[in-house]
């Protein structure tokens, strides 16, 4: 599931997008209003985690400019201010959920899994592909109903392709779905990680779960 945070403060940034990445969410961090604009202009997030004071411009300036342009994402507001007003701002504005700074990451955590949740009730959190089956709430995969370890950058490659059954999926899509920015990738390193999730995944080699297609991308069968 890939995060938005809106965090101007560097070490908090920085904490948040490793505390984040750690727990299988693909994390894009930006420190302006004008980067969260760009960012969220060029791809879909499922979640938003915002700051409120921001060098260019406040967060509930951000929050209501989305809010009327139709971006639905959910939005966790992460700030200082914690005057029961500006509170209800956020709230009025659209904004999901609150956590006054400081916090710690268990309860951010927390929070955005309720967040994800309530916002899952109408999509689908099991995902499930022959006896393949990958629970995005709890960032689990099973396999014939035996735990299968990934990584989170597995679990999140693992996602996109059960979420695009049978479709060959280009590998600059992947690409861009699993890594934060569309710059500098090493379209090989993509390689490298299918070749481990078909090592955990693919057990008879008579019955393979992708297929390659070589320079183009892969498949999910
Ligand atoms: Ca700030």
């Amino acid at each position: 599931m890939k995060i938005l945070v809106v965090e101007d403060q560097r070490r908090l940034g920085q904490f948040l997008k490793k505390g984040l990445s750690e727990h299988s969410y693909t994390v894009t961090w930006v420190q302006t209003c004008r980067e969260a604009r760009d960012a969220l202009c060029e791809t879909h997030y499922d979640g938003i985690i915002l700051d409120l004071g921001l060098p260019d411009g406040d967060g509930l300036d951000l929050l209501r400019e989305w809010r009327k342009s139709g971006f639905n994402e959910p939005v966790l507001i992460l700030s200082a201010r914690d005057a029961v007003q500006d509170r209800v701002q956020g709230l009025d504005l659209g904004a999901d959920d609150y956590l006054p700074k400081p916090f710690s990451l268990e309860e951010l955590l927390a929070r955005i899994r309720s967040l994800l949740r309530r916002q899952a009730s109408t999509k689908e959190t099991v995902l499930e592909h022959r006896a393949i089956r990958l629970d995005l709430l709890a960032r689990t995969v099973t396999q014939n109903g035996q735990a299968v370890e990934m990584t989170s950058r597995e679990f999140a490659l693992l996602e996109v392709f059960l979420q695009n059954p049978g479709r060959v999926l280009p590998r600059t899509l992947i690409c861009e779905k699993i890594w934060e920015t569309n710059y500098d990738i090493d379209t090989n390193l993509l390689d490298v990680y299918m070749s481990k999730l078909r090592m955990k995944l693919e057990a008879d080699p008579a019955k393979p779960l992708f297929r390659t297609l070589r320079g183009v991308g892969y498949q999910l069968l």
